[in-house]
């Protein structure tokens, strides 16, 4: 290790050394073309590096960040750039490289009789449930930046999406890991297996570690049944507490074919429908809130439509919903489907927002709605509501947008008194600041006021083992 300090900028020397280590074309330093790795897609993270690298094998990215923790310099690593709390953007003094697993792409095994997948970190998500779908299987994660996020940035978030309530998060669907660590060794974890009690079990460390342990380069995957049957509903509904109820009813009829349950204020959609062009109103009636509902299974298909009909018909009667519509083809689904991953979309086309990733327990999800709502009509009048989420989990994306008479600039100066503001309900109710996008750089002070300063300690003293130079993404879920 040398005695460059991090956080300065990086020799000439080493620069060479790199630019060698990532093999033939796989090192940008024209500004121009390291800009877009260097910006985030939401929130404007921002930084510069000198170098962006993108090795093919794992033996490259061990070279690359054997010569990183020799001079010192800190590495960003970066998959499909869709994170959102600026996790993956450097800073912008040039001490760090950015190490893109883009080119790291490759589909390397599947075993169809012990339903299992691995994949290099660089594959895009859409490709891996492609390729289980190839093979009559499922590959469950699902979210709206399932085109561009790539396998090790999934990982390295724990992300979650749309079927959590069903399938788990990431943390449920990876059984082995292959990570290149901070001193440039390879650990080879790329177990198959269901069941392994020897030891510690290493690799739920680097899941969610957000790349400050090590770079994950290849993982196994579970794979499950493809399901040859489903149904899509849209319902309205009065309340976050109607939702919760409804969902209690469904799950009492229809248990584990409830694959997703997504709630979504009327005050969200009316922004979708103003802002986004090509959606429209599923309803000729207004609602105060909506629930969208898919059902999946292993039995023919069409036949979940009856249980599910029946079960809405009982919720009808019950006064739980005011109306529903279950989609009547897989063309209408995906429509729905649509509405609600526009949502980050019609944010941006409403002036912006102050998001909050927050998950309490299910049982408080209406509690924490009602409170944030009047305590934010109370703090910044004005602030229009823009509340959705994932209901089964407890997690709900409550993004005010900014009022009509505020500018970007005063959006940006608030940012932190909102925060603290819905921060105190979620951890008032027992609740989390950061469900399931992570820390990054936008949650930093949240981490450290809300976490438990032994929670805070424990994780600095793996860091400190793991990465004692503090090379790996320096200054991300942690203080620098
Ligand atoms: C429209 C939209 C919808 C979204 N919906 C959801 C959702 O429903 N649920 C959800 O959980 N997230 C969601 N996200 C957030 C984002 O897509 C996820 O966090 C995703 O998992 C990030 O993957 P990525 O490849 O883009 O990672 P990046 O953004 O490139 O990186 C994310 C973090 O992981 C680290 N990292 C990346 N690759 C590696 C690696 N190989 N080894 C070590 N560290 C690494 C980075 O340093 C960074 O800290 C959404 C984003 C968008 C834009």
């Amino acid at each position: 290790m040398s005695s460059n300090p991090i956080g300065t900028p990086i020799a000439a020397g080493a620069i060479e050394r790199l630019r060698a280590a990532a093999g033939p074309g796989g090192a940008l330093e024209d500004p121009s073309d390291t800009a877009p790795y260097c910006k985030s897609f939401r929130d404007g993270w921002e930084g510069r590096v000198p170098l962006v690298l993108r090795p093919q094998t794992t033996a490259a990215v061990a070279d690359v960040v054997r010569i990183c923790a020799e001079a010192g310099i800190g590495v960003v690593p970066q998959g499909g750039n869709t994170g959102l709390t600026g996790g993956s953007q450097p800073h912008a003094d040039m001490s760090e490289i950015i190490l893109s697993t883009s080119r790291l792409n490759q589909i390397r095994a599947i075993d169809i009789v012990n339903d299992t997948i691995v994949v290099e970190a660089g594959v895009v998500l859409k490709a891996v449930q492609s390729a289980a779908e190839r093979v009559d299987r499922l590959f469950p994660l699902s979210l709206g930046a399932e085109g561009s996020c790539q396998i090790g940035g999934n990982i390295s978030t724990n992300a979650g999406g749309v079927q959590v309530l069903r399938y788990g998060n990431m943390r449920n669907l990876v059984l082995g890991l292959e990570v290149v660590l901070p001193d440039g060794s390879v650990w080879n974890g790329l177990r198959a297996l269901r069941k392994d009690n020897a030891g510690y079990d290493m690799k739920q460390v680097f899941i969610g570690a957000e790349g400050t342990l090590g770079i994950v380069t290849a993982a196994v995957l579970r794979l499950l049944p493809k399901p040859t049957a489903s149904e899509t509903a849209w319902i309205g509904l009065a309340s976050p507490a109607a939702a919760v109820a409804l969902l209690g009813h469904m799950r009492a009829r229809l248990g584990e074919t409830i694959s997703a349950f997504e709630l979504i204020g009327r005050s969200a959609l009316d922004l979708l429908l103003a802002g986004v062009p090509g959606h429209e109103d599923p309803m000729s009636q207004v609602h105060p809130w909506y629930v969208l509902m898919e059902l999946t299974s292993q039995g023919v298909a069409g036949s979940l439509n009856a249980p599910l009909a029946d079960a809405l018909a009982a919720a009808l009667e019950r006064e739980l919903i005011g109306d529903a519509l279950l989609a009547a083809s897989g063309a209408q689904a995906a429509k729905l489907w649509r509405m609600r991953e526009s949502l980050v979309e019609a944010q941006q086309a409403a002036g912006g927002s102050i998001a909050h990733d927050v998950s309490v327990p299910v049982s408080r999800i209406a509690d924490f709605i009602a409170r944030a709502d009047a305590a934010l009509a109370a703090a910044c009048p004005g602030m229009r509501h823009c509340a959705f989420g994932h209901v089964g989990d407890g997690n709900i994306h409550y993004n005010p947008v900014r009022p009509l008479d505020w500018n970007a600039a005063r959006l940006r100066q608030e940012r932190a008194r909102v925060n603290r503001i819905v921060h105190d309900i979620v951890a008032d109710l027992g609740g989390s600041i950061s469900a399931e996008h992570g820390v990054g750089q936008s949650r930093l002070e949240e981490l450290e006021h809300y976490k438990q300063s032994v929670e805070l300690d424990m994780m600095r003293s793996l860091k400190r083992a793991l990465d004692p130079h503090g090379i790996m993404n320096p200054g991300k879920l942690l203080v620098r």
